[in-house]
């Protein structure tokens, strides 16, 4: 099976109206990347960037962080890269970063709602992903946006690091800006939200845990879990037709683009990426080249 899935690894798709459909990788880490580009990736659709600050004992500088940045970049060549900003609280933890407890850490103190708490953190992360923008096709993606005021916070910050970069006579790269669909308010607006942004990535694991109210880690509760529950459906169409109506990409970079029995009612509602594990890559291309 495998070699036969080989021939899938140069092959693009284009859908009837001549739309590229990107097949993107999903990685951890910079020692992701080698993987992502053997299985044919076009593009990183999820940096998970919380990994460099996991297994340690102290946030990673400025400094650590942008070469890291910059090595996939460059590895990834003219390619996208999206790097998504601190996604720490809900289940991942830092040791070092006292924080205080929460009785419900999946709808508290996590990813963006903690970088806007703590701009010290956030800003050495923006720095760092500006200084490697040069080196690149970056995209800036936040996760956890459930309201325009807490996206334009992010993109005011982000403005204010790159004008300190350009004072310090430091160059930056051109880069795009989205967001990750996670929570239902920001499916609910998402024509607001696409007014600001350059793209979507719909993030399927938080947004079915949040829209079924399933805890994405409780077997209690699994059987609920359930990713063509038609709510879920019809928040993903209406993402995509926001976005489009605004002239933007969507992506989705959940588990939900892994799934091959989902392939084809993504690309119908209009889906312009998946990004999955590296060794899905493969298969959901074969998957898109048998629907079209
Ligand atoms: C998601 O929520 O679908 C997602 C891709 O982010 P994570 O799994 O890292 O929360
Ligand atoms: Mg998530």
């Amino acid at each position: 099976e495998k070699n036969e899935l080989l021939k899938f690894r140069d092959l693009r798709i284009v859908d009837k109206n001549g739309k590229r459909i990107e097949v993107a990788a999903n990685i951890g880490g910079t020692s992701e990347v080698d993987i992502a580009l053997k299985y044919g990736a076009e593009g990183i659709g999820l940096f998970r960037s919380e990994f460099l600050y996991m297994d340690r004992d102290n946030l990673p500088t400025e400094d650590e962080q942008f070469e890291a940045y910059k090595y996939v970049l460059e590895r990834m060549g003219e390619k996208a890269v999206i790097i998504r900003t601190l996604d720490i609280g809900g289940d991942k933890n830092l040791p070092y970063l006292s924080m205080e407890h929460e009785q419900n850490p999946f709808l508290g103190l996590r990813a963006v709602r903690l970088c806007l708490a703590r701009k010290d953190i956030f800003k050495t992360q923006l720095r760092a992903l500006l200084r490697a923008s040069v080196y690149g096709n970056l995209r800036i993606m936040f996760p956890m946006i459930s309201g325009l005021e807490e996206l334009l916070e992010a993109k005011k910050i982000l403005k204010e690091v790159e004008d300190e970069l350009r004072a310090e006579g430091i160059e930056v790269g051109k880069y795009e800006v989205g967001i990750m669909i996670e929570i239902p308010s920001a499916a609910i607006i998402s024509d607001i939200l696409a007014k600001e942004v350059d793209f979507f990535s719909i993030g399927t694991n938080d947004l079915i845990q949040y829209t079924l109210a399933v805890d994405r880690m409780n077997q209690n509760v699994s059987y609920l879990y359930n990713p063509s529950h038609e709510a879920i459906l019809r928040l993903i169409k209406m993402v995509i037709d926001n976005a489009h109506r605004e002239g933007k990409w969507v992506g989705m970079c959940g588990e939900m683009a892994a799934d091959l029995s989902m392939t084809k009612t993504l690309l119908e509602m209009g889906l312009d990426e998946y990004s999955v594990t590296p060794p899905m890559i493969l298969r959901v291309r074969k998957e898109l080249n048998s629907i079209l």
